[in-house]
């Protein structure tokens, strides 16, 4: 069993941008799955998913990446291995293009979990990866939405910073039994400059451990990190419960902790899930238990989980 799950952001996202969302995520899964499918690891599998959505415009990962308060960019991003634990992040850095590479360079290069800040370049520098201009990660939709919040607070200032849907995350399972997750974001439009959301928390945005599985949330990042939800969830799944009752306990759990959002898995078994409490949720799977590749895409506005699309 090798299996691929990805999501484009737990948020509400308009009608019309539905097929984009949900064809972005489908090229983002055949991508992951292709290395699956050569043999290749689970880790490198979510990387080249999530490599995928930050270079698409659609979402808030890389190019297309929400802005801060102050109109620049600061990019999250994490990338873990269920295979002892490795894992690697980084937090509210600017001007990278492809977050999760550097994120796997963390995790490749072992001494630290997280770096944070514009001083994380000089570790970015020393693998070889170069700064692109602010401008170039910068779309018409996210200028435009960071001008209706700032117009939005100018009426009716308010403390926190919205969710819009657009991160993006990937989950693995490889033909080893090894699991991986990885997530990349801009964070909650207009928030703060120097804000660190759920994404590159292990535990919270992002986590994988071979006992149990891998889970990739998106969502209200305050709430997420208060319910250390990826952890809660993958626990859950090494307790041998069943993947949607765990994504209906964990989400029920990131209520008590006054968000909303959502979160994909897998489990050490190949089970998927895709479940959110989100308006919407972008998704794309791709499962093959040695019958062949099962497919699904979409832009779920029902909570419901994978298992049933793939069984139809
Ligand atoms: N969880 C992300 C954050 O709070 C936002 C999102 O998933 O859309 O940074």
């Amino acid at each position: 069993m090798i299996a691929v799950v990805v999501h484009g952001g737990a948020g509400d996202i308009a009608a019309e941008r539905h097929r984009r969302a949900a064809d972005g995520c489908a090229v983002a899964a055949a991508a992951g799955f292709a290395v699956l499918a050569a043999g290749g690891r689970a880790l490198d599998a979510v990387q080249a998913a999530v490599r995928v959505l930050e270079d698409d415009p659609e979402f808030n990962a890389g190019t297309g990446a929400a802005l801060t308060r102050d109109g620049t960019v600061e990019l999250d991003a994490a990338i873990m291995d269920g295979a002892g634990r490795a894992v690697g992040a980084i937090a509210a850095v600017p001007d990278l293009r492809a977050p999760i590479e550097l994120a796997r360079a963390v995790l490749d290069d072992g001494e630290h979990v997280l770096l944070a800040g514009p001083a994380a370049w000089r570790f970015a520098a020393e693998h070889g990866i170069v700064p692109v201009p602010t401008a170039t990660l910068i779309t018409e939709r996210a200028r435009a939405r960071w001008q209706a919040e700032s117009e939005r607070r100018a009426g009716a200032p308010g403390r926190s910073a919205t969710v819009e849907g657009g991160t993006v995350g990937a989950v693995a399972i490889d033909v080893h039994g090894h699991v991986a997750a990885a997530t990349s974001t801009g964070g909650t439009s207009y928030k703060r400059a120097g804000r660190v959301g759920d994404t590159p928390l292990p535990g919270c945005g992002t986590w994988a451990d071979d006992a149990g599985g891998a889970a990739s949330a998106t969502g209200d990042g305050e709430a997420i990190i208060r319910a250390t939800l990826c952890r809660a969830m993958v626990d859950r799944l090494a307790s041998g419960e069943d993947p949607d009752l765990a994504a209906t306990a964990v989400l029920a759990e990131l209520a008590r902790c006054g968000g909303r959002g959502g979160v994909i898995a897998v489990d050490r078994r190949g089970g998927v899930v895709v479940a959110h409490s989100s308006v919407t949720m972008a998704f794309a799977a791709v499962v093959d238990d040695g019958a062949g590749p099962c497919r699904a895409a979409g832009v779920s506005t029902t909570g419901t989980c994978l298992t049933a699309l793939l069984a139809t």
